[in-house]
């Protein structure tokens, strides 16, 4: 069902779900019937960065399991709290690409935008778990740095929506945005990136496919799925009403240690994706961002994992094994 836009007094449904998501750790403690002796490492460790979690994503955990993959993207733990060698606050070297007020021109003829600050969910792996967004993000002055940069620089092809996670911002706030990058003839394509279709039901609203359409570009929507259990129904109902209006669905996930590091999960989510409309794109290597190292999977490891994809899989299920390098001129592909 298409979520219509109700009256601009009206709160949107999605709007209310993202202002209702967990943020105390004991109410998703009480919630998910969890043991209440890890909760004082919880509670230090959301300190540093808060904890964020939607409704409808812990409606999809397994109560009283500690170990569940989806609650373990999520929940701050003790082990965020380590130093571990290697680990740093800007590990892709963003901060130096930036050109205009979030706008990053890392790559030949794409420009990717720190749309905003804002997640539906906050992700323990994040690589921008300590992005200075404040100062940073491209909507602060209206979009107007970031589209004069984009109309300067003729060689940019593709825009791509990435924060924090666009579809937070509201759709007129994403309509000016949209209107903007449509008045710019060297543009042929639109990117979002974002996790708020599997978070938040009725987030792909009218007024958004509207706007999008209206910008005359091709899109591409890549989605960040790790799990198949994140691939509900609710899902594949708003990836059919973005299917039916042109727009490429695309995935990408990063590698986690006891999230999906297994070749049998990973391939159950190619084939959830798939079922979905969705193909893969990207699998990621972690991004050694401080306070994430109990994710990370070494190398040798994911190469195996990788491999036993390979072999199980059409090769266009089979997802890019990627990792990012500061300076490089795009993602480093793994063999
Ligand atoms: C990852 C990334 C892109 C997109 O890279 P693709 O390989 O085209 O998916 C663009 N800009 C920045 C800054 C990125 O980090
Ligand atoms: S930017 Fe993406 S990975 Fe980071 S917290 Fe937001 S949704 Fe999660």
């Amino acid at each position: 069902m298409i979520h219509r836009t109700g009256p601009a007094w009206q709160t949107p449904e999605w709007q209310t779900a993202l202002a209702q998501a967990f943020t105390e750790p004991e109410a998703l403690f009480e919630y998910l019937g969890l043991d209440r002796s890890r909760l004082p490492s919880t509670l230090a460790a959301s300190r540093r960065f808060r904890m964020k979690i939607p409704r409808s994503y812990a409606a999809l955990m397994t109560r009283g399991d500690p170990g569940d993959p989806l609650l373990r993207q999520v929940l701050p733990s003790a082990e965020e709290l380590l130093e571990v060698a290697g680990f740093c606050t800007d590990p892709v070297g963003d901060l130096a690409t930036q050109e205009a007020p979030g706008l990053l021109h890392k790559y030949h003829g794409r420009a990717l935008l720190i749309t905003t600050g804002a997640c539906a969910v906050n992700c323990r792996y994040c690589f921008r778990r300590h992005y200075p967004y404040a100062g940073a993000s491209a909507h602060r002055d209206g979009w107007r740095g970031a589209l004069a940069y984009i109309a300067a620089h003729p060689e940019i092809s593709e825009v791509i929506l990435s924060g924090g996670d666009p579809l937070t911002l509201s759709d007129q706030r994403l309509g000016e945005l949209c209107h903007g990058l449509g008045r710019i003839p060297h543009l042929r394509r639109l990117r979002i990136h974002t996790r708020l279709p599997l978070l938040l039901p009725g987030r792909i609203t009218k007024d958004l496919l509207t706007s999008i359409m209206a910008t005359g570009l091709q899109t591409v929507m890549v989605l960040h799925v790790n799990h198949p259990r994140e691939v509900t129904g609710e899902l594949a109902g708003q990836m059919r009403l973005l299917g039916d209006a042109g727009i490429t669905l695309l995935n990408q996930s990063v590698l986690l240690r006891g999230v999906n590091d297994r070749a049998a999960t990973l391939a159950e989510l190619s084939e959830a994706l798939f079922s979905a409309g969705i193909l893969p794109y990207y699998l990621h290597l972690l991004d050694r961002v401080e306070g994430a190292a109990h994710f990370e999977v070494e190398r040798s490891g994911a190469h195996a994992i990788h491999e036993a994809l390979k072999a199980r899989l059409p090769g266009y299920l089979v997802p890019r094994l990627v990792y990012e390098q500061a300076g490089a001129p795009s993602k480093i592909h793994m063999p």
